[in-house]
């Protein structure tokens, strides 16, 4: 894995900063994913379903720069723009799409009550998700990484934390990655962004979750984070959908090879996350 240009925080672009604001629509990729204006789709499937309403339920995280954050419009960041490649190979435009706040510990059940009728939320795919969801992807590869406060010397990898206190998020890969490691205490929060002040005043010494979540809070506020470099783990992100809809896997897996081979991947990832990291190469989808 190739994370880069997010570990020189202090080398970021002011204008970087400006866009991981979540102030402004500023940030919108210059072109949409075009819609497909005749599709057809078998009758009875989930894909006709959509399409016929011109609506789809996404769920996202809206607290996360450079993958999904909320400012006073839409949330915008790689996850959302590929809700936004998965909708529009539906016949959905971006104004068909309702967002809907996915924490870390809602996103299965969501799935599961069809709250949403996708997740893609910085979502790793493990054994224990897919007992109750299916998943698409992945289409993304990151690993968990510890952030913590700009200086800080004696912490590189987990294997420090010991006599430290981390801070993470219930119900997510990132708390059961690092229970498994001796730690002093574990600060449990909802989101990865409410674990900032505790790392502020020092009731934290880390942060830790997936190195691109890391990396996108680090740019936010500039100069006073910094990510370790160190990634621990291999964190698969792939689009959570409800179980047994094979059909419905089968048509996002086949929407994101097509945005792999004509570009509409890595154009996503440029005007987002490319903000701050290198664009990578796709992983190979799952076809399970
Ligand atoms: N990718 C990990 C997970 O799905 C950590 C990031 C997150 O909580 O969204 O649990």
């Amino acid at each position: 894995m190739r994370l880069n240009k997010g570990l020189m925080i202090s080398a970021i672009a002011a204008v970087s900063v400006l866009a991981l604001s979540g102030c402004t629509d500023s940030s919108e990729p210059e072109a949409a994913p075009e819609v497909k204006a005749t599709v057809e789709f078998e009758a009875g499937t989930t894909m006709a379903e959509l399409n016929e309403a011109g609506k789809i339920v996404i769920g996202t995280k809206f607290d996360q720069p450079l993958f999904g954050l909320k400012g006073t419009g839409d949330p915008e960041g790689f996850d959302v723009e590929i809700g936004k490649i998965i909708a529009a190979e539906l016949g959905i435009p971006a104004d068909g799409i309702e967002w809907t706040e996915t924490v870390s510990a809602n996103r299965e059940p969501f799935i599961q009550n069809g709250q949403v009728d996708l997740v893609v939320a910085t979502y790793t795919i493990n054994d224990k998700r897919k007992e109750v969801i299916d998943f698409a992807g992945p289409y993304y590869t990151a690993g968990q990484d510890l952030l913590v406060l700009a200086g800080t010397d004696d912490i590189s990898g987990p294997d420090d934390l010991a006599d430290k206190t981390v801070c993470t998020v219930t119900g997510s890969t990132s708390f059961t990655n690092i229970s498994a490691y001796p730690t002093a205490r574990i600060i449990e929060a909802g989101t990865y962004s409410e674990c900032l002040e505790p790392l502020r005043t020092g009731e934290a010494d880390a942060v830790t979750t997936d190195n691109v979540i890391l990396a996108g809070l680090a740019a936010q506020n500039e100069g006073e984070f910094e990510v370790v470099g160190n990634p621990f783990t291999e964190e698969p992100y792939v689009i959570g959908i409800a179980k047994y809809d094979q059909a419905f896997r089968d048509f996002i897996n086949d929407t994101l090879e097509a945005a792999y081979d004509d570009g509409r991947w890595a154009d996503a990832w440029e005007a987002t996350a490319g903000a701050v990291l290198d664009t990578p190469e796709p992983p190979a989808v799952d076809r399970y």
